[in-house]
């Protein structure tokens, strides 16, 4: 058996696995077997595509250089990895998750650039497929590359949230589709290198222009979409170095990446197309961060004093129980509660924090049981049965005006419908607007009260008063 079938039988069994992977990522009691398929693929397929190098460089001075290269790169890169994946907080996760599907992006353009550098020897059609490759490789790549730093500054705030409104912005994307299009048409009759630079430095203005049009809270979408992306990017970068594994690998990551991105439109009642064409269609919203009344406030004892009397109680964790590292102390007083009879739920919206699943990730590492941490839908009409909700570091997902405000920003996202319960507690440090910068009816409402503070340390507060 030669090194290349061993390599493509291993290829199709990392295949396996990461489709196993997925599968077990779907739900969280198989959440760690998939993340197991997904390090047992991963490691099958480097040791595989090392091993072909290591055979390939046998007695070949060029080849020899290459296999020392990839050992160098795996060795940096690596090293890179592991530090930040152990220093990263879970409150930095997304923008690193977004930063690495720039790194995806960048890889694509540099195959491209390496496809169209390297002579292949291809003549007619079979040329023609491979600068067509080259070309939507370059494309695809270079929009993920900067439409992710986009995403990273925004994630980790150092860009602001708001939407980038430029004149005719629509105009601009579709003009920067229909250019790429006949560029690569061109491309394919006359393969210049010229036409190679415009079409990388359009991609890279489309996609940093297509983010930074995008809402902070359409951001979610936006992170999903960009995964989808530099799966299709990781995907023509595999038609180019005809590597099976990589086109598998792309296609599966760019089929779930879209799916999700579906899925998190559907949730949040959104346009897919809307968001993808860089918010096409929407318009700037009105600035709606001023203050809409008055607001009252209590403290951990008067907190402790409404659940000891309370029958019913939903916490909707958001993003400042994971800035506050909170979920500990919350899956305390969860079980405190529960012990005392209390009837203790949690209601996770799909976009609360910064990640798809972000609040069940914090949860289960604090080991709150599965069975009473119930999605959105299964938790909103009984709200009106809830003594008291517990809002801890939640902001836009459980803000009124989208449902009741149609020139909200948000309006149309589904909400948390806490303020049909008896009492609402809000958990968070000051008046300060979430992340899509629109401010919260919800806060001035009669059955509500700020808990001013870090989550962490009122959760802590509570359970000594209770
Ligand atoms: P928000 O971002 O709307 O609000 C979080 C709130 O937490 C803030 O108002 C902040 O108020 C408070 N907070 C921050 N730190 C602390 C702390 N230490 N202690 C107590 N409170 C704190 O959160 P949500 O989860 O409700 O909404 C998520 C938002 O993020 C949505 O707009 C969503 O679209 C967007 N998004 C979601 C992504 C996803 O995939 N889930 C990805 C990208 C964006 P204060 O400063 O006053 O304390």
């Amino acid at each position: 058996m030669t090194a290349a079938s061993i390599a493509t039988a291993a290829y199709i069994v990392a295949a396996l696995l990461f489709i196993l992977s997925l599968h077990g990522l779907s739900k969280h009691e198989t959440a760690r077997g998939g993340v197991t398929y997904g390090i047992a693929g991963m490691t099958i397929a480097l040791l595989a595509t090392a091993w072909l190098t290591a055979e390939g460089a046998w007695g070949d001075p060029q080849a020899s250089l290459g296999l020392v290269l990839l050992v160098v790169a795996v060795v940096v890169g690596g090293t890179i990895g592991l530090w930040r994946a152990r220093v990263v907080e879970m409150t930095g996760m997304p923008e690193l998750i977004a930063l690495l599907h720039s790194f995806v992006g960048l890889a694509a353009v540099l195959v491209g650039w390496n496809g169209a550098l390297y002579d292949t020897g291809l003549t007619g059609a079979l040329a023609d497929i491979h600068h067509a490759e080259v070309f939507i490789g370059v494309f695809i790549g270079a929009v993920t590359f900067t439409g992710s730093i986009v995403a990273f500054l925004k994630l980790s705030a150092r860009m602001s949230s708001k939407p980038l409104m430029l004149p005719g912005k629509n105009a601009l994307n579709i003009g920067a589709l229909v250019a790429f299009v006949v560029l690569t048409v061109w491309y394919v009759i006359t393969p210049e290198l010229w036409l190679l630079v415009v079409v990388t430095v359009l991609a890279l203005a489309l996609g940093w222009h297509l983010v930074a049009s995008i809402g902070g809270g359409d951001m979610p979408v936006v992170v999903s979409m960009l995964n989808s992306y530099s799966g299709w990017a990781a995907a023509a970068a595999g038609f180019l170095l005809n590597n099976d594994l990589l086109i598998i690998t792309g296609a599966l990551v760019g089929s779930s990446g879209a799916y999700l991105s579906y899925i998190m439109c559907k949730a949040m009642n959104r346009s897919f197309i809307s968001v993808i064409a860089g918010g096409f269609g929407i318009e700037a919203p009105r600035s709606s961060d001023e203050q809409v009344g008055e607001h009252r406030e209590i403290d951990a004892a008067g907190v402790a004093e409404l659940l000891s009397a309370a029958s019913r109680v939903v916490i909707t964790p958001g993003y400042g129980m994971a800035v506050a590292q909170a979920q500990y102390p919350v899956a305390e007083l969860a079980s405190r509660l529960r012990e005392r009879g209390v009837d203790v739920q949690f209601g996770i919206h799909p976009v609360a924090g910064r990640l798809p699943g972000h609040m069940n990730v914090l949860l289960a590492e604090a080991k709150v049981p599965y069975d009473i941490v119930l999605e959105m839908d299964e938790v909103n009409d009984d709200f009106a049965d809830t003594s008291v909700v517990l809002v801890i570091g939640a902001n836009d997902t459980v803000n009124p005006s989208a449902a009741e405000d149609p020139t909200s920003p948000i309006a149309g996202m589904p909400v948390l419908r806490v303020w049909d319960a008896e009492n609402v507690v809000v958990f968070k440090r000051s008046m300060a607007s979430g992340y899509a910068g629109v401010q919260n009816p919800l806060f001035f409402r009669e059955n509500a009260a700020m808990l001013f503070g870090d989550a962490k340390e009122r959760v802590e507060d509570i359970l000594r008063a209770l």
